[in-house]
């Protein structure tokens, strides 16, 4: 990051790919690691908790918000609207974590802008097939909603060269081990170690 200690690393990947679970895993296997809960405005999914997997608010909270400076970036994604809290993602770079947002595409080019050291990892599906399964499976959505979020995953897809890094989720451990490999690799850029490399030469 330029303006402080702390890293920012974009997650991105098609609705029903896996980006929770992956995040589940890696989350609980370092500590360091710092997941940012994103605003929505859409309906809350059973078996999800107010505060942990969105802050669910209405439109017009939403922009209120925006309109105070408190969003960091956000879009529209299907009906809804998503987007990143500001205060807690500057408090978290400045203790130096490295905070992960699960984010659309849209919203990870606009974080680009603001973070060009922002590391970017998309999470792919083996096949568009696994993918419809896996959102049909979930049976959260109803049939538009199915339609819609696989029209979006085909333009998402095609907007992972943007990205970094593009990891399959072929199997969950497997995605998880690469994800987090990538992470942790971020700790050993020539930038990081600037000041260790001066450390080393001080007195020679
Ligand atoms: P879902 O409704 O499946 O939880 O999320 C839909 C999409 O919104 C996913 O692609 C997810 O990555 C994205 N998303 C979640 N949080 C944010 C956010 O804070 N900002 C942006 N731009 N997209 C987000």
């Amino acid at each position: 990051m330029q303006n402080s200690e702390g890293m920012l690393v974009l997650f991105s990947g098609p609705s029903g790919v896996g980006k929770d679970t992956v995040l589940d895993i890696i989350l609980s296997k370092d500590e360091k690691l710092q997941r940012s809960v994103s605003l929505t405005t859409r309906e809350k999914r059973s078996g999800e908790t107010d505060g942990e997997d969105y802050y669910f608010i209405t439109k017009e909270e939403f922009s209120q918000m925006i309109k105070d400076g408190q969003v960091l970036e956000y879009a529209q994604y299907g009906e809804n609207i998503y987007g990143t809290p500001k205060a807690p993602v500057d408090r978290w770079l400045k203790e130096g974590k490295t905070v992960i947002l699960k984010i659309e595409v849209k919203g990870a080019q606009k974080i680009r802008e603001l973070y060009p050291d922002a590391l970017s990892i998309f999470l792919l599906p083996p096949s568009m097939q696994v993918l419809e399964d896996r959102i049909r499976r979930r049976a959260t959505e109803s049939e538009d909603d199915i339609n819609r979020r696989l029209e979006i995953a085909k333009n998402e897809i095609l907007r992972s060269a943007d990205y970094d890094f593009v990891v399959v989720n072929d199997d969950l451990d497997k995605a998880s081990n690469n994800v987090l490999s990538i992470i942790k690799a971020l700790n050993f850029t020539y930038k990081r170690m600037k000041s260790k490399i001066s450390e080393v030469i001080k007195n020679v």
